[in-house]
C-alpha cells in the first residue's frame, strides 16, 4: 500500500449504522486494519483536549472510536483508548475527561497506564530527547484517531498535530517554551510522528470545529471520515477539505521540506469522500513567523525584525466582555507573559512566544487569535 495514499467516506451523522457502513467504505481501499494480529495491543490516541461533550466537536467522537474497537476486538487483539490533554496526566483527571467526552459511556477500552518514559530520538529534527506516555509505547500498534479543527498556532488540527497529545498533558507548555517559533514548534510536531509512526491514522471530519478552535469554535458539519497510513498526506487532504493552502499549515509545509510528502495533486485519494470540500470554512487567520528585514543583519536586523514582528504577528486577543476573571490562562501560559490587572489577563507582548495555549485553554473563548489588519494586507499565507 502507497504511504501516500488516502481514503475517504462520506458520513454524515455519528448513527451506528451509517458509522459501520462509512467504516467499511473506508478501510476497504486500505486493506482493512490487517496489520492488526491476534493478541496484539492497539493503542488508539483519540482527541481528547479537554472535558468537553462530544457535540462541541472538539474531540474524536465516541461513536466512531465504539467502532474502530468494536473491528480491532474482532480479530482477537486488544483495544486501549486514551489520550493526555492539557492537566494532570492522572486517572482522577481522566476519569472526568473520559466520562465528559463521552468515552465512558461508549463502552470503550479506556487507558489507565498513567507511566511517563524518557526517549531518545537522535534522528530527530529538534526533539531528540523526550518524555512521552508509556501507553503509546507499550503497544504493539498505534492507530492515531484525529478531530479535524482549527488550530490559532498550527492553522489546522488534525493527524499530525494529535500526537502532541502523546506528552503528558503537565509538561505541554515546556515543549511549547523549548520550540517557541512556529518552525521549531512544527518540527518538533513531525519528530512525535516519526518517533511513534502510527500503522494508521485517521480524522473524524463528520463533524469538526472551525471559528476560534481547538477548543471553543463551532461546531461544523464536514460530512468526511479520511484515513491513510500517512499522517502527512492525510493532513494534506483535510487542509484541501477546508479550504486551506500548504502555507496555512506549518507541518505540511515542513513535511514536504524533509520528504515525507509530495505536492498535493501527487496524493490519491479515493472514496465517495475524496471530492467533499467546504468552501467557507472560517479558517484562523494565522501567520508565519515574519523576518521583514531580511536583509539587515546583527543588532540593527535583530531590533527592525523585533519591531515588526510585534507589530504584525498573529496574537492571542482579549475579549474583555466574554473574560470572567479565571485565572487559568495566567497559569497557563510557559512564557509567564500573563499577569491579572483588574480581574483581566494582561499580556506582555515582548514576552509572549505566541504559542496561543492560552486561547486554546481559556474555558470562555475570551481569546481569539488576531491578525493585525497591516499583516493581512503584507502578506497572503494563513487564508
Ligand atoms: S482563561 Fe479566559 S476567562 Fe479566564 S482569565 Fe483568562 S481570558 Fe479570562
Ligand atoms: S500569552 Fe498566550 S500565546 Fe503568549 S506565551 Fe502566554 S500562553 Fe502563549
Amino acid at each position: 500500500m502507497d504511504y501516500n495514499f488516502v481514503s475517504a467516506a462520506k458520513c454524515s451523522s455519528y448513527e451506528a449504522d451509517e458509522v459501520k457502513d462509512a467504516f467499511d467504505r473506508l478501510l476497504a481501499p486500505l486493506g482493512g486494519l490487517s496489520f492488526v494480529k491476534p493478541g496484539m495491543t492497539v493503542a488508539v490516541k483519540v482527541n481528547l483536549v479537554a472535558a468537553m461533550k462530544p457535540e462541541r466537536g472538539a474531540t474524536t467522537h465516541p461513536a466512531l472510536v465504539a467502532e474502530l474497537c468494536r473491528r480491532i476486538t474482532e480479530v482477537g487483539a486488544t483495544a486501549v483508548v486514551g489520550d493526555s490533554p492539557g492537566g494532570p496526566f492522572t486517572g482522577i483527571y481522566l476519569s472526568g475527561v473520559y466520562s465528559s467526552t463521552g468515552m465512558s459511556a461508549a463502552g470503550v477500552p479506556l487507558n489507565r497506564d498513567f507511566d511517563v518514559e524518557r526517549c531518545d530520538f537522535p534522528e530527530g529534527e529538534v526533539m531528540k530527547d523526550f518524555s512521552f506516555s508509556s501507553w503509546l509505547l507499550r503497544a504493539d500498534a498505534v492507530i492515531n484517531f484525529a478531530k479535524l479543527k482549527t488550530h490559532g498556532m498550527m492553522g489546522m488540527s488534525a493527524a499530525v498535530k494529535n500526537l502532541f497529545g502523546g506528552i503528558p498533558g503537565t509538561i505541554k507548555p515546556e515543549y511549547h517554551y523549548r520550540f517557541p517559533n512556529t518552525k521549531s514548534f512544527a518540527n518538533m510536531l513531525i519528530d512525535i510522528d516519526e518517533f511513534l509512526r502510527p500503522a494508521l491514522s485517521i480524522v473524524d471530519g463528520v463533524v469538526g470545529m472551525e471559528g476560534n478552535g481547538p477548543t471553543m469554535g463551532k461546531a461544523r458539519e464536514i460530512g468526511v471520515l479520511a484515513a491513510s497510513r500517512s499522517p502527512y498526506a492525510l493532513d494534506s487532504f483535510c487542509a484541501s477539505v477546508v479550504g486551506l493552502s500548504e502555507a496555512g499549515v506549518p507541518t505540511l509545509q515542513l513535511a514536504r521540506e524533509r520528504g515525507l510528502v509530495p505536492p498535493v495533486d501527487m496524493i490519491e485519494v479515493v472514496g465517495d469522500g475524496a471530492d467533499v470540500r467546504i468552501g467557507n470554512f472560517e479558517n484562523v487567520e494565522r501567520s508565519n513567523d515574519i523576518e521583514f528585514f531580511v536583509g539587515l543583519v546583527g543588532i540593527k536586523g535583530k531590533v527592525f525584525n523585533k519591531i515588526a514582528r510585534a507589530a504584525l504577528s498573529t496574537r492571542p486577543k482579549l475579549k474583555g466582555s466574554e473574560c470572567v476573571g479565571c485565572r487559568k490562562c495566567e497559569g497557563i501560559c510557559p512564557a509567564k507573559a500573563i499577569t491579572m490587572k483588574g480581574k483581566k489577563p494582561h499580556i506582555d507582548r515582548s514576552v509572549c512566544i505566541r504559542c496561543f495555549c492560552c486561547q486554546e485553554f481559556c474555558p470562555k473563548g475570551a481569546l481569539k487569535v488576531h491578525r493585525p489588519v497591516v499583516a493581512k494586507i503584507l502578506t497572503k499565507s494563513g487564508k
